[in-house]
């Protein structure tokens, strides 16, 4: 029996640009992702078996355990995709917000095709695992890089850029929930007046510039889900009150993220949002940078 355990990192995104609607359905997309030290952990084992079986366990039961979890089917992938028997068990311990624009599904994926990999000895490349991951989510591509990058196409062009610098995160996740799909079918991409200045978040993120990072932190996202939830921009301001550089939603949100310079802001930022009852799930975080 072998075992192997892996911490999945949750991702912001520090700007969030969308050009276009696809033919596909897809949107084409322009994106500075970061991650941070908010993760859930997956701990694998592997027992010799004539056929490929799954089990998975998770802390949290609102967190599907069969064929629907990513987790199941990144391992089912790699199984088909390289042959591989065994009994494969993963326990999951959930503390990414869920349906909350982190990408913890995502992670969550990518960590199960790192994990097969080591555990199978498969001489297989991060850009080959990138290729299988992108036909089970758009942001699978970027949790398995997990670097600081600029991602275009519909996720999958992914350019590695200078890492956030150090500051203090939080995170807030307000208790409603939102469909990714219904905030992408009512945005008119074609009419948006604003877009983030991704090339000069870029130059920042070079310069190392907090400042320079923070002023130009947009997404586009916010046109849809910030006028039909009002707790979002609630949570900005109160993250802004409290002292944060600049506050942003984050991927098609709820969770909005605000960056601190100091921790004692950045915990009475997420005191204020708690007592407020703006979100249950508040973190004070900081990025995550390998
Ligand atoms: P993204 O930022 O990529 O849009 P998200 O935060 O909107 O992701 P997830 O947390 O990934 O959304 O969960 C979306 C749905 O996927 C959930 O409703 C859940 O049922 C399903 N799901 C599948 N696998 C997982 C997993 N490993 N962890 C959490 N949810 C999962």
């Amino acid at each position: 029996m072998k075992t192997l355990t892996r911490n999945a990192y949750a991702k912001v995104n520090l700007a969030l640009d969308v050009l276009r609607r696809r033919e596909d359905g897809y949107h084409d997309v322009c994106m500075i992702m970061q991650n941070l030290s908010l993760y859930d952990t997956l701990t694998f084992t592997v027992e010799e078996a004539d056929t490929l079986t799954i089990t998975l366990a998770c802390d949290k039961a609102f967190v599907p355990c069969d064929a629907r979890n990513l987790i199941y089917k990144a391992i089912a992938l790699m199984g088909e995709t390289y042959h591989l028997t065994g009994h494969v068990h993963v326990e999951l311990v959930k503390r990414i917000p869920v349906e909350a624009g982190m990408a913890g599904g995502s992670t969550d994926c990518a960590a199960a095709f790192h994990a097969m990999r080591e555990l199978y000895g498969l001489d297989v490349s991060d850009q080959e695992l990138m290729k299988l991951g992108v036909k089970l989510g758009a942001d699978v591509p970027y949790c398995i890089m997990a670097k600081t990058a600029l991602s275009e196409g519909i996720g999958e062009v992914l350019t590695e850029v200078a890492p956030l610098p150090d500051c203090f995160v939080v995170v807030a996740k307000p208790t409603i929930s939102v469909s990714t799909k219904m905030v992408y079918e009512n945005l008119h991409a074609n009419e948006l007046e604003k877009h983030p200045d991704i090339d000069g978040m870029v130059m920042a993120l070079e310069e190392q510039s907090l400042q320079g990072i923070t002023e130009r932190m947009e997404n586009v996202l916010e046109t849809v889900t910030e006028v039909r939830y009002p707790v979002i921009a609630e949570i900005k301001a109160c993250m802004k009150e409290c002292g944060a550089m600049n506050s942003l939603m984050s991927g098609s949100g709820p969770t909005v993220f605000g960056i601190f310079t100091e921790k004692e802001k950045a915990e009475k930022a997420a005191d204020a949002i708690r007592s407020r009852k703006l979100a249950k799930q508040v973190f004070v975080t900081q990025p995550y940078n390998v």
